[in-house]
């Protein structure tokens, strides 16, 4: 049996229980006045009435838990938002706006639109160090692409670049668009997002040198020298991220801006840290991308405005 024949991926009235489960845990909340208290919250019924539709005995409003989110607004029924997060979240190198069209049937600029405002919803918060207790943190970088403005020479001097940072105690990717791989952008990321007690690992590239000493130890393969593991230091786990962003990226985002890219790797991040390997099924990755998107639906309007 296929996990889209689950029903609020076809059922209107289910898409909104299941919504409504995510957003509200307690019980409804009223948007207007915060009122939450059951009793004072009645469900509107009736031929005319909205699914989902609530009266708040506070302030006399009326709301579903559509309002105030990105639901509201974009006109697309709930159940298509969870058929959309759930192919965006299960599909292991991601899907295109193309074929989200195709299979939501709704337009194209809609499913655009709908895999932008999913993958915004996919970004991480605000994050805690990694490498806590003294862990392992691979640290390494991968050129996509061609960034905008730069001659096309040998090397990677005219690609976009990533710097990826793994977390080998938690299983945890953070990845990041940087301008250039100099010491002075690598060193104020690393701070930011390591623990000074974590231990680094990464190539030879001059560019950690530096910063590597900030940190309890920082071993070092030279790939150069075709050393690939020194014991326990080796960067196979982000090289292994990597390898799925880029063929994500290759086999089905062809073509990505380098204003859109970190919205991508919100994306490749968001699923490799809820992976099955780490107890998240499919499921429940979906829902994970919904409740994101609720949770974002104040900044989202800024960061995409114009975008499109
Ligand atoms: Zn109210």
């Amino acid at each position: 049996m296929s996990i889209l024949s689950e029903p609020h991926f076809h059922n209107e009235d289910a898409a909104f229980e299941r919504l409504e489960a995510i957003v509200w845990p307690s019980g409804p909340v009223c948007p207007k006045c915060g009122n939450c208290e059951q009793s004072r919250i009645t469900r509107v019924s009736g031929a005319t009435a909205r699914i989902g539709l609530r009266r708040c005995l506070e302030c006399k409003k009326q709301f579903t838990v559509k309002v105030g989110t990105v639901f509201e607004s974009a006109h697309v029924p709930l159940h298509k938002w969870f058929q959309a997060a759930h192919l965006l979240a299960s599909s292991k190198k991601g899907i295109s706006a193309h074929q989200l069209h195709r299979t939501l049937q709704v337009t194209y600029k809609t499913a655009w639109f709908m895999a932008h405002r999913l993958r915004e919803a996919m970004r991480a918060g605000e994050l805690s160090p990694m490498g806590g207790t003294g862990g392992i943190v691979e640290v390494d970088e991968t050129f996509i692409g061609r960034e905008p403005g730069k001659e096309r020479k040998r090397a990677y001097h005219h690609k976009m670049k990533v710097l990826a940072l793994v977390d080998r105690a938690t299983g945890q990717a953070r990845s990041m668009v940087v301008d250039n791989l100099r010491p002075a952008t690598i060193a104020p990321i690393l701070r930011e997002n390591m623990m000074t007690e974590a231990r680094l690992a990464t190539d030879e590239a001059g560019h950690y040198l530096h910063i590597g000493r900030e940190f309890a130890a920082h071993g070092v393969v030279r790939h150069g020298r075709e050393e690939y593991v020194i014991g326990e230091v080796h960067t196979n786990t982000i090289e292994g991220y990597f390898s799925i962003f880029k063929r994500g990226m290759k086999g089905v985002y062809q073509h990505c801006a380098k204003k859109h890219l970190h919205r991508y790797l919100a994306e490749f991040d968001f699923r490799y840290n809820h992976r099955s390997a780490l107890g998240v099924d499919d499921i429940n990755r979906g829902s994970n991308a919904m409740a994101g998107i609720v949770g974002k639906r104040l900044k989202y309007r800024d960061s995409l405005a114009g975008a499109a």
